[in-house]
């Protein structure tokens, strides 16, 4: 039987004022391609310090988008991690690409500039990199390598809004990247997402395609170009300006929670702790992912918290592992050991913006006792 929920593994953090905010936009009768959108993506680039910003319906949208702006084609190969949601090679294999998976630092779980350049072949055209639980990537190391053989580079910065590299904004860097607003993300409209980009003209692009490729010096009903319906709306732009007014708030208190879960772990054995941040790299907290030392049986830990109430999660499934790679492209283990090791071994705790104290207590209870076992 299961146990009620007692602790969420993921929860929004929603008020009064995204209700108003909400309300306000319905009774304007602009739900969609109006002024609230326009605002936002305003605030937004303003935010993480790139120039222009397109909203979209949501994160893998606006990867789809740039991988579409970079023009992958049919057996192109794009070098990307696997230790990622699936969108990040989703959004090139919808265009055709072929994906070339590389591995992982062991600490920071991002893709291993090194293991990038040895996967480079002829028919290499793209990186996909990836902030991964909102921890910046190599992007400087990344982005020389892209230069160095002439690639174009993409940032799947999903889950690191508010995240820093070299003192700087995730989004700031000058490469074109994409943000999610799914309910578990640091802020959220529901469904959602922003591009960010450096280029005027890209950005135009990406204001037609993602409506159907209309042109927007003319009349309503004229397409130059095939787009898409990616979309975003009003109400959730509204939804979007109250979540980002927050966004100081969201962070302190999600980076006060890793602190304390931090502290509450130190003393318990065989629980290794997310990677600290470093002069570089200042993560963004998405979600508070632990390692469990290797002889420990996952599926037992998992079960128990979720005999407490408890919602824990593996975090995440390799995307070379998963069934349609295996099946498209036959991988199988062993291409990038790294990455499957922490996958196996990873154990996502509940985090979210408000989690309380009491509730940290809770978890990590629960799981001493599992431990001690
Ligand atoms: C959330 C997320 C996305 C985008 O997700 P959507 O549900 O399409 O908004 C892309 N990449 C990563 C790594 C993510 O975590």
């Amino acid at each position: 039987m299961k146990a009620e929920t007692r602790v969420p593994l993921s929860r929004p953090y929603i008020g009064e004022r995204e209700e108003e905010a909400v309300l306000d936009v319905l009774r304007s009768g602009r739900l969609s391609l109006g002024p609230t959108i326009e605002r936002f993506e305003e605030l937004f680039a303003e935010q993480v310090g790139a120039p222009y910003a397109a909203a979209v319906s949501s994160g893998t949208a606006g990867l789809h988008m740039l991988c579409h702006i970079a023009g992958v084609e049919d057996g192109d190969e794009v070098i990307t991690s696997p230790l990622s949601f699936v969108a990040t090679a989703n959004c090139f294999i919808l265009e055709g690409g072929r994906p070339v998976f590389a591995d992982v630092d062991a600490q920071t779980l991002n893709l291993d500039p090194e293991a990038v350049e040895a996967a480079i072949t002829e028919r290499t055209k793209g990186i996909v990199a990836v902030d991964m639980f909102g921890f910046p990537c190599e992007l400087d190391e990344l982005r020389a390598i892209a230069e160095r053989h002439g690639l174009w580079i993409i940032d799947d910065s999903c889950e690191a809004l508010g995240a820093e590299y070299k003192g700087r904004q995730i989004g700031s860097q000058g490469i074109s990247g994409a943000f999610g607003f799914y309910p578990n993300k640091q802020i959220t409209t529901g469904e959602g997402g922003m591009v960010t980009t450096h280029s005027e003209e890209e950005w135009e692009l990406l204001k037609s395609l993602r409506n159907q490729g209309r042109s927007y010096e003319s009349r309503w009903f004229h397409h130059v170009r095939l787009g898409f319906n990616y979309r975003f709306t009003d109400l959730q732009a509204a939804l979007g300006i109250v979540q980002l007014e927050k966004l100081d708030e969201i962070l302190r208190l999600r980076s006060e929670a890793a602190a304390r879960y931090g502290d509450l772990l130190a003393s318990l054995e065989g629980i290794e702790t997310p990677h600290q941040d470093d002069a570089d790299h200042k993560r963004s907290w998405f979600v508070y992912v632990t390692k469990l030392a290797p002889a420990r049986d996952r599926e037992t830990v998992l079960a128990s918290l979720a005999g407490e109430g408890i919602e824990a999660a593996h975090y995440v499934p390799c995307v070379h592992l998963q069934p349609y790679m295996r099946e498209r492209y036959g991988f199988a283990e062993g291409v990038c050991p790294v990455a499957e090791d922490a996958s196996d071994r990873s154990l996502a705790l509940p985090f979210f913006t408000g989690i309380e104290a009491a509730e940290q207590e809770l978890v990590v209870d629960a799981l001493s006792r599992v431990i001690a076992r």
